[in-house]
């Protein structure tokens, strides 16, 4: 069982938009492939018996049987995506076990991620990695294998390793939200491989802040190559560490003024991906190591632990960015994924209508062309029939005429 689940029943969660469009437009799909299959035996049985059919329509119609086959598929592996950027020890492995309630990325001092690492639900019930490049299974136990397990490899900072979680252990697994962390962005990277290679289909990007500094120019810098890449990314900033802040509390609204102001700056008039109303609800101030540690204590997996003042109010402010984060990532990737599923859907279904409203017009010429033969021909008997009327008139007159010249010669000679 999951334990309390602040952001609300799983039945009422915004992630349900995703969940149940990609039911609905599945279902759609399914009939589509139906309709597909059933005017593609239409067509062999026709083309087996009659000459109307050109093979061209044929095959195009089997292509759409094919083409529906590969988005089905598609259909199935699509997936809500989420990445997660920032500063080395800004919090990035904590903000994702926060969220996934457990303890899954190894976090903290000589854990330092430097590689990509995916979270995604596993298939199965079990618990495994993948290397970039390999399909081997290497199972994983706990956090501390998964983090002995990276250690071991040579990872290149800009290479995947995929970790399946068991999908019931974690709501968001199970309704398809994949997560994705990220080296730190002073590591030096390569940001355009890391762009290109990771982040042009996630829904969601989260930047990591450190709300003990400012942002800085390394962490802003990955937000603007990003944005020439793809157009108005959804980007939510999460000043993190806002615990820190408890033990200074005459200074706490004036530095969350100024950080607020920075940020909504920073994605309205540097980044200009939003409004600043928007903005707003894209900032947050949270704790996660302090919203980690709350959850593992309602879940009974670790002690309740003394917490600084202020906590309530984060652990508040981080649910409400779940609650944000789930309707945003959930509206973007049924907007992203499924508007060109089903633009392929009309496409096939208007595609395939045209070529059978071809195949009935070809019918409809050739019963057409067929009736005129019959009544051509009928004509023509028709004719004939007129004419040896008239024939046979002309000769019984003919033959009448001759009957009478004979019998008049023949009185005629008789009396002579
Ligand atoms: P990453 O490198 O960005 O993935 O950062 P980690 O999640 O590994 O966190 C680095 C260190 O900061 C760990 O020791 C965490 O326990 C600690 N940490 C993370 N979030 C917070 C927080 O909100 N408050 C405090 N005080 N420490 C945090």
């Amino acid at each position: 069982q999951m334990g309390g689940r602040g952001a609300g029943a799983p039945e009422n969660s915004p992630l349900q938009i995703f969940v149940k469009a990609k039911k609905k437009i599945n279902d759609i799909f399914v009939e589509i492939e139906d309709y597909v299959k059933d005017a593609v035996n239409y067509m062999h049985e026709i083309e087996k018996e009659q000459q109307i059919l050109d093979e061209k329509s044929v095959r195009q119609a089997e292509e759409f049987v094919q083409k529906v086959h590969g988005i089905k598929d598609v259909l199935a592996r699509d997936h809500m995506k989420v990445a997660f950027f920032g500063r080395t020890s800004n919090g990035k492995s904590s903000v994702i076990n926060a969220m996934l309630r457990d303890k899954i990325l190894p976090s903290g001092i000589g854990h330092t991620t430097n590689c990509f690492l995916q979270v995604e639900g596993s298939p199965s019930d079990e618990a495994y990695l993948v290397l970039e490049g390999s399909d081997q299974h290497c199972s994983v136990e706990s956090v501390a294998s998964l983090a002995h397990a990276l250690c071991k490899e040579k990872l290149k900072e800009s290479e995947m390793v995929r970790v399946y979680w068991p999908r019931n252990r974690c709501l968001l697994l199970r309704d398809d939200v994949v997560f994705v962390d990220s080296p730190g962005v002073d590591v030096t990277p390569n940001l355009d491989e890391w762009i290109d290679k990771h982040c042009l289909d996630a829904d969601v990007f989260v930047l990591v802040a450190n709300a003990e500094s400012t942002l800085m120019v390394t962490e802003k810098n990955f937000f603007h190559k990003v944005s020439t890449k793809l157009s108005k990314p959804n980007i939510f900033i999460l000043n993190n560490r806002w615990d820190a802040s408890a033990s200074e509390p005459e200074f706490l609204d004036q530095v969350r003024k100024q950080h607020q102001e920075r940020a909504v700056d920073f994605l309205v008039k540097e980044l200009k991906v939003c409004t600043p109303d928007e903005a707003r609800e894209r900032i947050f101030f949270i704790s996660a190591k302090e919203a980690l540690l709350a959850r593992l204590a309602e879940q009974g997996q670790s002690p309740t632990a003394t917490l600084a003042e202020g906590f309530q109010s984060r652990y508040f402010e981080f649910q409400d960015f779940e609650r944000k984060f789930e309707e945003c990532i959930s509206k973007s990737a049924v907007k992203t994924k499924f508007e060109q599923h089903s633009q392929r859907g009309k496409y096939i279904a208007s595609e395939l209508r045209d070529v059978l409203d071809r195949l009935y017009l070809d019918a409809q010429h050739l019963r057409d062309d067929k009736l005129l033969q019959r009544k051509e021909l009928h004509d023509k008997v028709n004719y004939t029939e007129q004419q040896l009327m008239v024939i046979t008139q002309e000769m019984k007159q003919k033959i009448h005429h001759m009957v009478e010249d004979v019998e008049q010669r023949v009185s005629k000679a008789l009396s002579e």
